[in-house]
């Protein structure tokens, strides 16, 4: 038994060694590059990539020959597409999605077909263009076993940041036992408290297990099943004491928020982001200025469930219809209001309320509330990146950071809509294959698609 493991180890390590003298190479000559959304676009650019890194651009079409010692080179021909880096959804719930009866698939499905679940609607986040994620509430075994997965190259998907359980306070917007039995649910998950020692324990239990930011909940939100309506849950205090305990441990903090008064207390204890922001007015507006929080949109979480209240009258019960109704219109305008006032903006969608894949359009929605194609960019790049602490890794196509790198066929400085359809993803340095077909989901998707 010893001497075969060892002689399989000799094998390996052999292998191991010519496949690291032979680095991949790979030169992208791109049309038109938009390598930092922040500067003018280039035209008749290569974008050279070693293993999984960017190394250099260089002006023109350049070949293997003008690269020293690339060898095993492979040229990509994007001469008459837009390019650019890979596009960050910093709002994503990657392990489920809207279904129908899920209510009872919440009581029989394992942890382990959940992860399951996560590597497909992972891979259709990638094949729409969104190279990285940051996932901000669920499962925490199947969530923190995908990410490692992906991020140690075990399976192909999107980089991931994420959270584990979002923090909810019992009965709150993510106790996921709401309205169930108690022996059916008998036990709250390791995110639900109930004040300051509890609280602080919840982000702790976090960040034991792996988590690389807190997600907690300021207010109450649309899609859990109570008439709680969508004011402040959190109090003050429990908030203040969230925050403390994940900034002492190095951890950012999400909080969602709709109702102002809830919202501008998770201002106030500091949080990073702010998700869904609502019902924010000027006030709240500037406190996101004084605090540097950035706003994560999720417009188009609020399109789809006002779409599906309007549409399908019984699939959500009566609570849930309501807080629909009247969430959905309100998210546009206060987006306006936030952009006018100069709040940071990061691109986030709620995937998982609105189906996986369908990420872009949220990109439609923030130009049709009023903000410039070009600050769309930014919120979808390097401010994703920034809110994620992956300014280094991700968010502009430069030499050092890994080769996260899309495009489509027009201008989306022009057309924000083409990036619904990318015609070409690169995560970390690997082409995805984008021939697969659209899935049938429960909704049909938004026109363009
Ligand atoms: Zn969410």
């Amino acid at each position: 038994m010893i001497k075969k493991s060892l002689f399989a180890g000799i094998i390996v390590a052999g292998f191991t060694l010519s496949a690291h003298a032979a680095d991949k190479w790979k030169i992208i000559h791109a049309g038109t590059l938009l390598a930092d959304a922040r500067e003018e676009v280039k035209t008749e650019q290569s974008i050279i990539i070693k293993n999984k890194n960017i190394v250099g651009l260089r002006d023109g079409y350049i070949t293997a020959s003008d690269i020293d010692g690339a060898t095993d080179t492979e040229i990509i021909d994007l001469r008459d597409q837009f390019v650019m880096p890979g596009l960050i959804d910093a709002h994503t719930h990657i392990l489920g999605q809207q279904e129908a009866n899920s209510r009872e698939k919440r009581v029989t499905r394992s942890s382990q077909y959940t992860t399951l679940m996560g590597v497909e609607f992972g891979m259709r986040t990638l094949r729409a263009g969104f190279t990285t994620i940051r996932n901000v509430g669920a499962d925490r075994n199947a969530i923190f076993a995908y990410r490692d997965a992906v991020n140690n190259d075990l399976t192909i998907g999107p980089r991931i940041k994420a959270a584990g359980q979002t923090i909810s306070p019992t009965g709150g917007h993510g106790d996921s036992g709401n309205g169930f039995r108690d022996d059916i649910f008998p036990h709250p998950h390791s995110g639900i408290c109930d004040g300051i020692a509890e609280c602080r324990k919840a982000v702790r239990t976090q960040i034991k297990f792996g988590a690389d930011h807190i997600k907690y909940v300021a207010t109450g939100g649309v899609l859990s099943r109570t008439a709680t309506g969508t004011g402040q849950q959190f109090t003050d205090e429990e908030q203040v004491a969230l925050v403390q305990a994940a900034h002492a441990m190095g951890r950012k903090v999400a909080a969602h928020a709709h109702g102002r008064v809830g919202l501008e207390a998770a201002l106030r204890a500091g949080v990073d982001s702010i998700e869904h922001g609502s019902y924010l007015d000027e006030g709240t507006a500037d406190l996101f200025v004084e605090t540097g929080a950035y706003l994560v949109p999720t417009l188009i979480a609020g399109y789809t469930v006002e779409r599906i209240a309007m549409e399908r009258p019984d699939f959500f019960i009566p609570a849930v219809r309501q807080k629909a109704l009247e969430v959905g219109p309100v998210m546009k305008n206060a987006l306006k209001l936030a952009y006018d006032k100069g709040v940071k903006i990061a691109f986030g969608t709620d995937a998982g309320v609105n189906d996986h894949g369908t990420n872009a359009y949220e990109l439609v929605l923030m130009k049709e509330a009023g903000m410039p194609e070009q600050a769309i960019l930014i919120a979808a790049t390097i401010n994703a990146a920034d809110l994620m602490d992956l300014t280094n890794v991700t968010g502009t196509i430069e030499a050092g950071k890994e080769a996260d790198i899309i495009a489509a066929a027009a201008n989306p400085l022009e057309d924000i809509g083409t990036l619904m359809n990318p015609t070409f993803v690169m995560a970390r340095g690997t082409q995805i294959d984008l021939d697969v077909p659209r899935p049938a989901d429960l909704f049909p998707w938004p026109e363009g698609y």
